[in-house]
């Protein structure tokens, strides 16, 4: 039987022929169903989504870090590195600070925390982390051996690093050329292998959606269900509402065009539950938005690390839930130290499936909250870590546009506006 006539071959060209987003869309609704339908034996499919979370953060490490030599060196004028740095920074302490404080309103309305009967069994071994402090994690930014950082996959640091090396290969000019050859040559082998990698995708998420929700099950979340509720719906006001406007009035891109653009990465992040796994994606996604790379491999790893509106978002919520579970009245300086202690640990947390738990022990502490509520949240924490994670992900990418655009580095939405005009 030839090619054209074998039904599966048939089928096979079809599927090929979709869309990525489509294709991963397809695995994540065919994860859910097979999860469901095989319970807790799903866990056996696992592998293949690891495989595929291994191989994309495969990626990390050497993709920031030629990119973002890339992007410096690109910039030659020192002083825009530093306009841009700035930007950043204050782009995402002020977001973070609003998600934060979307979530502490949602915690209010749902009363996540009232009715919710606390079992000894859960009470666990939380551990606490020490709120670190602002010098501290100055200081932790700077690698005092720069291939450990690169080695055990400390981005924050290798961002630091990165940067130095790409400010150092302007200033010395021409004896600087080849090296920078070199990185831009590697970065470009990085951003192919990322494309071929996220053929992937659609397996690697299929396995991990068949896999969540084969363990957790309907029933596990109907308790826990409004916590669910208030950060679901946290998170997408915070997406659909917040950003739309920050994109419309700041970067004046329509947000429809936006999401249709980044709905890969939201995708990868939903499922992988990594902003830092994601970036590949984004760094995909930046590029279908037209955003010059100078911006995009500096700004988007950057926001990686530090940006986490999603995380903040999600232990406003939990702390109200934690202080209604064991009727603490929280007052407004209280209030305060959560948001001021989430937006400074959200600057040196990773972005890895469950870091905002860890995190969440800093918040319940640093205003005397037991951490009993943190192992409660622990049994649902994976479901609230994808939803968050696409917070972070399309924050990092809208302030990578809003940045951009004032920078006047956007090819292709510069090139629909004045289509538009
Ligand atoms: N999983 C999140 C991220 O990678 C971090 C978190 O656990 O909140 O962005």
């Amino acid at each position: 039987m030839s090619n054209s006539t074998n039904p599966l071959a048939l089928c096979w060209g079809k599927w090929r022929a979709l869309p990525l987003w489509a294709q991963i869309l397809a695995g994540m609704l065919a994860g859910i169903v097979t999860g469901i339908s095989l319970g807790e034996s799903a866990i056996h499919l696992k592998f293949v989504g690891s495989l595929f979370v291994n191989t994309i953060k495969m990626l990390i490490v050497p993709l920031v870090f030629c990119s973002l030599i890339v992007g410096v060196t690109s910039m030659q004028d020192t002083q825009k590195m530093g306009r841009v740095g700035l930007k950043s920074f204050l782009f995402y302490l002020g977001t973070t600070a609003i998600a934060i404080s979307i979530g502490l309103l949602l915690g209010n309305l749902f009363q996540p925390g009232a009715g919710v009967e606390m079992t000894q069994e859960v009470v666990s071994s939380a551990q606490v982390s020490e709120t670190p402090s602002l010098a501290q994690t100055l200081v932790n930014m700077v690698p005092t051996n720069p291939i450990e950082a690169l080695a055990k996959g400390k981005i924050l640091q290798v961002i630091v690093f990165a940067v130095a090396l790409g400010i150092a290969l302007v200033l010395i000019g021409d004896r600087g050329k080849p090296a920078v050859q070199l990185f831009e040559s590697l970065a470009e082998a990085m951003y192919k292998l990322t494309d071929l990698v996220m053929a992937l995708a659609p397996y690697g998420v299929f396995s991990l959606m068949a896999w969540v929700s084969g363990k957790y099950g309907i029933d596990v979340l109907l308790p826990l269900l409004k916590v669910i509720l208030a950060v679901y719906l946290g998170c997408l006001l915070h997406i659909f509402g917040f950003y739309s406007l920050l994109l419309a009035t700041v970067a004046r891109m329509n947000p429809l065009r936006f999401f249709r653009a980044i709905s890969e990465a939201m995708a990868v992040a939903y499922t992988m539950s990594s902003s830092a796994g994601t970036l590949p994606a984004s760094m995909k996604c930046a590029r279908r938005l037209g955003i010059n790379k100078s911006i995009s491999s500096f700004v988007l790893p950057l926001g990686t690390t530090i940006n986490m509106d999603g995380t903040a978002l999600y232990q406003g919520v939990c702390a109200l839930f934690v202080a209604q579970l064991f009727g603490v009245d929280l007052t407004l300086m209280q209030y305060l130290t959560i948001i001021a202690t989430a937006t400074l640990a959200s600057i040196g947390t990773a972005g890895v499936p469950g870091a905002g738990l860890v995190m969440l022990t800093l918040v319940l502490t640093s205003v005397g909250l037991p951490l009993e509520g943190v192992a409660l949240v622990a049994g649902i924490d994976r479901i609230l870590d994808m939803a968050r994670t696409v917070v972070n992900v399309s924050g990092d990418l809208v302030a990578t546009t809003v940045i951009a655009h004032s920078e006047g580095e956007v090819a292709e939405a510069e090139a629909a506006v004045a289509a538009s005009a």
